[in-house]
């Protein structure tokens, strides 16, 4: 008998106790000060620490993790993919952050030819799967007639293949698109605010230089009394995290987190693409969760707003369970897909638009790079060299691959995440000490 080597054990921060996490056993403990050296070579093993999957044998871990892989593999052929569909990469607004100003924007609406190319595609290549498609840019709801026609066609299309849209969008000309988004099966729209108006209106304004604020508060107050659903993205760097505080009250005060429409999310504002921003405002991920964590601690009415993850913590604590083990964090190729309006095809959203990065074409002509497409697909914890032993494997899930190969020149490197840390904050803030 062997300690696990999915052993996640480390101090809750601030705190005497300590947890250990083990995602493939599906177990989850917090260790008072006193009885730590249970996990040392100090302590003995206790028969309820077998019984846990804490201590284990070689053999009888390597099984479980065969089987857990094999589910796992299963599961993600099973499950629903999600195909974003650029149809430009123009946009009305100058955030003072934008990645996409690097970007070659051709500002015409789409074609009706592309539009039934995309859905040719999709007819021939996802027939067997549950899909649906997410709009996306560039800003895909622009100003103007001709670029409203060409969204309405888009979305005709869908419903009569029966296949559900979302929305990113960020929500100035959105009030006028809401009826035509009527006509068919909206599952979410996702409009970004970056704070309480100051603070949202310094960064993400009009190309004219006006902000944004009060239209977009409008729109989504419009579309959750339309019945569609919100989930607000706020895009945080160093900027903005002292304001998330006054976004949260904001949107408690206007009702938004009573309404179960209404969700949200967090952008870290990151390095992936071609940023304009000064990289010293940036977070890495854990500084983010730090003062994400020490915001909190400071302002509880956040968590009424958001619940950061902090790895598996913010899961267990919701659903009482830790989540399955997660051999793969990254969906490019497998369930996610990138299409735009000069008929290529990409791995995802993190490289749609880069002309390098192609792995294909839908339309004029039908034709995808298989040796391409193998390397985003065969990407998980067993084929990245250096996950193998690491502990924090199977809830860290190799992250992501558009990072790993921007990094180190391939997407079968790992883009570690700080699984310890995130856990060491997160139980600190959702469980109380025993
Ligand atoms: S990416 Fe890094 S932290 Fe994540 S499993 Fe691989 S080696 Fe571990
Ligand atoms: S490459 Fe990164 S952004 Fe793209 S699907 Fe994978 S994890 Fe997501």
């Amino acid at each position: 008998m062997n300690f696990s080597s999915h052993n996640i054990l480390s101090k809750i921060k601030g705190r005497n106790d300590s947890f250990v996490v083990n995602l493939l056993s599906g177990n989850a403990d917090i260790i008072e000060e006193n009885k730590i050296d249970i996990f040392s070579d100090k302590g003995d093993i206790t028969p309820e620490m077998i019984a846990k999957g804490y201590v284990i044998t070689k053999e009888a871990e390597q099984l479980l993790f065969d089987e857990k892989y094999a589910e796992f593999i299963q599961n993600r052929n099973e499950d629903e993919v999600q195909l974003f569909f650029v149809p430009g990469y123009s946009c009305n607004f100058s955030c003072s952050y934008c990645y996409q100003n690097g970007y070659d924007n051709e500002a015409t609406p789409l074609r009706k030819d592309l539009i039934d190319g995309f859905f040719r595609y999709v007819a021939q290549n996802f027939a067997d799967k549950k899909k649906y498609v997410t709009l996306f840019g560039g800003e895909p709801l622009l100003p103007g007639f001709a670029y409203l026609q060409s969204i309405d066609y888009f979305l005709i299309q869908a419903k009569q293949r029966n296949i559900d849209v979302a929305v990113v969008t960020n929500g100035y000309n959105l009030v006028e698109y809401l009826p035509i988004l009527k006509k068919t099966r909206i599952r979410e729209i996702q409009v970004t605010l970056d704070g309480t108006q100051e603070v949202h209106d310094k960064r993400r304004t009009l190309k004219n230089g006006n902000g944004s604020f009060e239209k977009i508060v409008n729109a989504i107050d419009k579309s959750l009394t339309m019945g569609f659903s919100i989930n607000l993205r706020t895009v945080i760097d160093k900027d903005n995290i002292d304001n998330f505080a006054a976004l949260a009250r904001f949107a408690i005060e206007k009702g938004w987190t009573k309404n179960p429409l209404f969700k949200t999310q967090i952008g870290r504002n990151y390095e992936l693409h071609q940023c304009s921003s000064n990289s010293s405002k940036l977070y890495t991920r854990l500084s983010l969760y730090e003062d994400f964590y020490s915001e909190i601690t400071k302002h509880p009415e956040i968590l009424d707003f958001f619940k950061p993850a902090f790895s598996v913590a913010n899961y267990l604590h919701e659903h009482g369970e830790l989540p399955e083990p997660l051999f793969d964090a990254c969906p490019a190729c497998k369930t996610e897909w990138a299409f735009d309006y000069t008929g290529k095809i990409y791995s995802c959203t993190a490289t749609v638009g880069k002309q390098d990065e192609a792995l294909g074409t839908f339309f004029p002509e039908v034709f995808l790079d298989t040796e391409k497409v193998n390397q985003w697909q065969c990407r998980d914890i067993t084929t990245i060299p250096e996950c193998e032993g690491c502990n924090l494997q199977l809830a860290c899930g190799g992250g992501c691959g558009s990072v790993a190969k921007n990094k180190n020149g391939k997407a079968t490197s790992p883009d570690c995440r700080p699984v310890k840390e995130l856990l060491e904050m997160g139980i600190a803030l959702y469980f109380a000490e025993k």
